[in-house]
């Protein structure tokens, strides 16, 4: 079935920021997708179109991205009569429309928002839920796996307004026996820290950060990662539940130096360190505490300190700024061993079939794969069935609290749910999506 009408329109994210959201429209119904945005954006990530005119929304609208889709991406799709089961064919001819290498010609989030809609609704032409179409578009084959999700509970960096350098500390549920008890440990412990929280600096540090964690006053990283332990123990979980970093680096790279005090504008320059000395930094912290995996922990271009990283711990490592879901520089990352873990987040890229290529390929390179959200979300689940149907086995997906964040937890429950009561096999990916 190919496409009768495709609509754009601007919405808002989870920031009040403008972004696109489409309509495609089939025999079946309307299909809609939201795209995504976010802060901490890789310099290599496919351009996210806004407009520039700071009279209105910051600079931040996407009017021209929503006009692409109108004028230009949406008659091409309804001309081409392309079936929408054909993904493949759908994204070619969107990237030939836009007729650039990084998309900047219309848009990654004009062509993002009209690639996710022909994926739901070539869902729906075959009658099977998206996660399932996505697994025959990217031949995962059964089981279905369960991601582990990997709550971003302590939020610093560019998302928060504290003084903590490293962007995330996420807790990961990696001991339980399936999702809906995964969710159980991590909310439980997400009120076990906010009542840790509270205790310790009073009520007004348990404010919560862009991705729907707490941001406290902190130090530094060990004052964090304590407060996860005692939240962790308080809970009933240690031992259960685990601890992941997303440091976010690149956001404090300054002239071959990590700046942990970069959001201070005294910062005294005499204190940045060295990648040798933040790779010991890192070292002595899994030595301390229960950390199984660390995202970008240097920055997007010192490839050389993340290779060395790689070879000497044990631990996930995980490119994001450095990989931005990019198969051109996940083959670089695998060649050269610099991580071993991929962040998949489908608008660093711009297209459905473009992320399953980069999903099999990190797989092929023997990687591990956590499906990514944003931290501009809107009420679009999609990552969600993204997750299930690349057999990624991690999400991360913010805290368990902002709707945002909730709807794609809400989503994977809603998946198992639906396994069970089909009889389908499915698995939790539990400890062995970090083996
Ligand atoms: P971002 O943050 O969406 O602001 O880039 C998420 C991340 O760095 O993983
Ligand atoms: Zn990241």
């Amino acid at each position: 079935m190919s496409v009768k009408a495709v609509h754009a329109r601007q919405i808002f994210d989870s920031r009040g920021n403008p972004t696109v959201e489409v309509d495609l429209v089939t025999a079946k119904g309307l299909f809609r997708a939201a795209v995504p945005s976010g802060a901490s954006t890789g310099v290599h990530e496919a351009v996210e179109l806004r407009d520039g005119d700071k009279s209105k929304y910051l600079g931040k609208g996407v009017s021209k991205a929503v006009e692409n889709v109108i004028k230009t991406l949406g008659p091409a799709l309804i001309d081409s009569g392309i079936k929408v089961t054909d993904q493949k064919a759908v994204d070619e001819l969107l990237l030939k429309t836009d007729g650039s290498k990084n998309k900047g010609n219309l848009g990654a989030n004009a062509i993002l928002g009209v690639s996710i809609a022909a994926a739901k609704a070539g869902a729906a032409e075959k009658g099977i839920p998206l996660y399932a179409h996505i697994a025959e578009l990217s031949g995962v084959k059964a089981p279905y796996i369960l991601p582990v999700p990997c709550m971003n509970v302590i939020n610093g960096g560019s998302h928060a307004g504290n003084a903590l350098a490293f962007q995330e500390f996420m807790i990961a549920p990696v001991g339980a026996k399936d999702f809906d008890e995964a969710m159980q440990m991590g909310t439980e412990t997400y009120h076990a820290l906010k009542t840790v929280i509270k205790k310790k600096y009073g009520i007004d540090a348990t404010n919560v950060g862009d991705e729907g964690g707490f941001a406290p006053n902190v130090s530094g990283a060990e004052e964090s990662l304590d407060l996860l332990v005692t939240a962790m123990a308080n809970a009933g979980y240690e031992g259960k539940v685990k601890i992941l970093l997303d440091v976010a680096s690149s956001e404090f790279y300054k002239d071959g130096k990590y700046d942990l005090d970069f959001k201070n504008p005294n910062s005294d320059q005499s204190k940045w360190i060295t990648g040798q000395q933040l790779a010991d930094y890192y070292h002595s912290l899994v030595e301390k505490y229960p950390i199984i995996s660390i995202e970008d922990p240097f920055d997007q271009d010192d490839w050389e300190a993340w290779k060395a990283f790689t070879a000497k711990t044990k631990i996930q490592v995980v490119g994001d700024d450095l990989t931005v879901t990019n198969p051109e520089r996940i083959k670089t990352a695998i060649e050269q061993k610099s991580c071993n873990g991929l962040l998949l987040k489908v608008n660093q890229i711009g297209s459905i079939t473009e992320s399953i290529e980069a999903s099999t390929m990190a797989h092929g390179g023997g990687w591990h794969v956590m499906t990514s959200h944003r931290s501009g979300e809107t009420e679009d689940t999609t990552i969600a069935d993204i997750a299930v149907g690349l057999g990624c086995g991690q999400i991360k997906t913010g805290a368990p609290c902002r709707s945002e964040r909730v709807a794609k937890y809400n989503q994977l429950i809603r998946i198992q749910d639906e396994l069970k009561v089909a009889g389908t096999e499915f698995k939790y990916a539990g400890s062995s999506a970090f083996a």
